[in-house]
């Protein structure tokens, strides 16, 4: 069965631009429920509760149509949120390093050109979703948004970095002000896991 993995820091260390109080709901309880429900999900299946969260997001054409959604929906949930709150850190923020800088510069121009993309992007997502910086297929790096909690590797695409802009990550905030949310995040932006994500995917 899969397990809520801690949140890597504390609920207030991304205060002030993400309120404590928003964290602990986020991870304690949306996560927590994504959770919940993918190993209900797959109660009746013990071939699949052993298979990884990426693996099934992966080969969803092999999870029963009964579940598929119920498994895209929670398994995407649970992946999406690690992942982000590993892109984040008390006193993140600041500029890209190392060789994400490099292809940012590469492919944007400069780091305000990308983030006003990225920004863009986010802003852009009607309803809930996502806003992510990938790995592309052709080795470059792009920017792109998911609906709900699809998660870019259903794609085959690599996150190096992501953004979730469902109204449970700011409204207790920033209400329905999702660009000040948006323009907040990038304070808390862990640029050395971005690195290190970037690194893990060209070097494999
Ligand atoms: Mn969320």
């Amino acid at each position: 069965m899969f397990k809520l993995r801690p949140l890597p820091y504390d609920f207030g260390a991304l205060e002030p631009y993400i309120e404590a109080r928003i964290m602990e709901l986020h991870h304690d309880k949306h996560q927590a429920a994504y959770v919940h429900n993918l190993n209900k999900a797959l109660e009746d299946y013990p071939e699949l509760q052993r298979m990884s969260l990426e693996g099934l997001l992966t080969e969803l054409d092999k999870v029963p149509e009964v579940i598929r959604t119920a498994v895209r929906n929670n398994a995407g949930g649970d992946f999406n949120h690690t992942f982000f709150w590993e892109v984040m850190k008390k006193d993140g923020g600041g500029e890209p390093k190392g060789q994400t800088a490099e292809q940012i510069k590469k492919t944007y121009g400069s780091f305000d050109a990308f983030k006003d993309t990225f920004s863009t992007a986010a802003k852009s997502v009607f309803g809930s979703g996502w806003a992510w910086l990938v790995m592309g297929k052709n080795g470059e790096i792009a920017v792109m948004t998911t609906p709900n909690q699809d998660a870019p590797v259903m794609e085959g695409l690599q996150p190096i970095m992501g953004l979730d802009v469902w109204e449970h990550a700011y409204y207790l905030q920033y209400e329905n002000r999702r660009p000040d949310y948006i323009q907040a995040w990038w304070h808390v932006v862990d640029w050395d896991k971005v690195e290190e994500n970037y690194r893990g995917i060209v070097e494999g």
